[in-house]
């Protein structure tokens, strides 16, 4: 009796709640330690490029002579190697969700001292 069943599996899933969440009126708090967009505390940064040399995606550029520091967060692959090596510790992860993006942007505007 197929239409027994289905309307028996019917029954059952109203009861329920919904198995998804209304993202983005309802964000879930990130996880501890959960990997998110690279961003930088620019007064800190001496742009010694180690966080460019290491970067795995070549998401990021630096120039030490002009002061800049820029980022392609399309690139990017959350490694999170960038964070790890900055002797600055001028580079950290936001966890929060990001809305969708249906274009590809340059990359950020050159952060500058
Ligand atoms: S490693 Fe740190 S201090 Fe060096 S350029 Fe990158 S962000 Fe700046
Ligand atoms: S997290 Fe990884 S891929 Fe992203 S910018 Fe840093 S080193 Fe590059």
């Amino acid at each position: 009796m197929p239409i027994a069943k289905m309307t028996s599996s019917v029954l059952k899933i109203l009861g329920k709640k919904p198995s998804t969440r209304a993202y983005p009126f309802y964000k879930r708090p990130a996880f501890k330690d959960a990997r998110g967009k690279i961003v930088i505390d620019i007064p800190l940064c001496i742009y010694c490029g180690i966080c460019m040399r290491r970067c795995p995606a070549n998401a990021i550029f630096t120039n030490i002579k002009e002061k800049v520091w820029t980022i392609d967060h399309f690139r990017c692959v959350n490694c999170k190697l960038c964070v790890d090596v900055c002797p600055k510790k001028c580079l950290s992860m936001e966890s929060d969700q990001a809305l969708p993006s249906t274009t590809r942007l340059g990359p950020e505007p050159s952060l500058k001292k």
